[in-house]
């Protein structure tokens, strides 16, 4: 089974004609109307709640028929959430749709891929137009069919199209990249068949980013104090320009980190950054500085290999920057720079070493991986560190266009 992506694009359309702002109030009523429906008859399906409430809905609001069940999907969805919450006992209120909204499936508008025409169904025969604006970025998905349309949210000022893709079949394993993610870098190896390389991949001055915008607003805070409003718009509006530069960084990474992987006929392995790892890496993980940018690379390395059928796979951080990968002896004390085996005597940068653990944890654990790489870290001893493959200069920077979130990226992992 190959893997499903799904991107979401946005495009700013300003003010909406007032037929279409109608139609938001209107199937916000739907919503919540649904919602108490399916709260007071306990309704979980689709099918039951479309027994209960479609004829009187389609009775009292005029709208385009086929909103009325995906008014029952946003309103089943919001009572998921809202019962889960319930049911751990935390506090939450029932809920209730306040934000003018319409969600659409992709049988209820039509959208010309080329142009960016896109026309939304009122009632009847009855319909507007919009034009979405295309950016370069927008096309490059428009264009390409093997993009297929999803779902259309409307919202004031702003139009959300979904867009989904199958994956290929992840390919035969011959090779596999091991990477440890840190502050500026990944680091770790490439093994295939019998040989291994330590590799590094640098994060092109994301550290020196976040540095900047920190001092920047450090001083803002201090020279704003006074005046509360202002200063937390200051501090949004920079830490908003922080987030968009270092994504483009990072996606100066993750495009040829993904690309030689494919190369190669690699699997791509990474710590698992929702486990917390017990040798001493929470303290560190916490730290919401350096935390995102990790968990950034992650989510673009997942979705880009999910596009290109490069298998990820994801291994328990605990101790990989405090186990000797050569003889397996732990330290439980503070490990500094360089990672140093009290047992046998390996040395090893302390970045590296963590690498070459999730590598050997991944080797344990995935017998197609077992099959395709034998792996011997003692070998490796006085190896120089590579750089993964060789940074474009400033190529792929424009890789999401500015100002638009397109991040709602919904990942399946592919099977192995
Ligand atoms: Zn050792």
């Amino acid at each position: 089974m190959g893997a499903r992506v799904v991107r979401t694009l946005s495009f700013p359309v300003g003010e909406l004609p007032a037929p279409l702002l109608g139609l938001l109030a209107e199937f916000r009523l739907i919503v919540n109307r649904s919602v108490r429906v399916a709260l007071r008859e306990d309704i979980r399906s689709r099918s039951r709640l479309s027994k209960a409430a479609y004829a009187g809905i389609s009775a009292e609001h005029a709208v385009y028929k086929q909103y009325i069940p995906s008014a029952f999907e946003v309103a089943l969805g919001a009572l998921k959430v809202y019962r889960r919450r319930v049911r751990k006992g935390k506090q939450s209120s029932i809920p209730f749709l306040r934000r003018l909204m319409l969600k659409a499936e992709n049988q209820s508008y039509r959208l010309d891929r080329e142009t960016g025409r896109l026309r939304v169904p009122i009632r009847g025969t009855e319909g507007v137009q919009l034009q979405l604006p295309m950016s370069e970025w927008h096309r490059s998905f428009l264009r390409d069919p093997s993009w297929k349309l999803g779902s259309l949210t409307v919202v004031p000022g702003k139009v959300l199209l979904a867009v989904r893709k199958e994956t290929p079949r992840p390919y035969e394993l011959t090779s596999v990249v091991a990477l440890d993610t840190n502050e500026d870098s990944l680091d770790g190896a490439i093994a295939s068949g019998d040989v291994a390389r330590l590799v590094t991949v640098s994060f092109s001055g994301v550290r020196r980013v976040q540095m900047t915008h920190f001092r920047r607003r450090r001083y803002l805070a201090r020279r704003k104090a006074h005046d509360r409003r202002v200063r937390r718009r200051l501090l949004r509006r920079d830490g908003r320009r922080e987030s968009y530069r270092v994504r483009q960084r990072l996606h100066r990474v993750s495009k040829p980190l993904v690309a030689s992987a494919k190369e190669r006929q690699a699997a791509i392995v990474l710590e698992d950054l929702t486990l917390h790892g017990s040798g001493g890496r929470s303290r560190k993980m916490n730290r919401r500085l350096s935390s995102w940018p990790r968990r950034e690379i992650h989510r673009q390395i997942e979705y880009k290999a999910a596009l290109a059928g490069v298998p990820v796979i994801k291994v328990n951080p605990a101790w990989t920057s405090k186990t000797c990968p050569v003889c397996g002896a732990r330290r439980r004390d503070r490990v500094g720079k360089v990672f140093v085996c009290l047992m046998c005597d390996w040395e090893m940068d302390r970045q590296i070493n963590a690498g070459l653990n999730i590598l050997k944890t991944a080797l344990a654990s995935n017998e197609a991986l077992a099959r395709a790489v034998r792996f011997q870290p003692g070998a490796l001893r006085h190896d120089v560190v590579i750089p993964l493959y060789d940074l474009p200069a400033r190529e792929g920077a424009r890789e999401e266009p500015s100002g638009v979130e397109s991040q709602v990226g919904i990942i399946v992992s592919p099977d192995l």
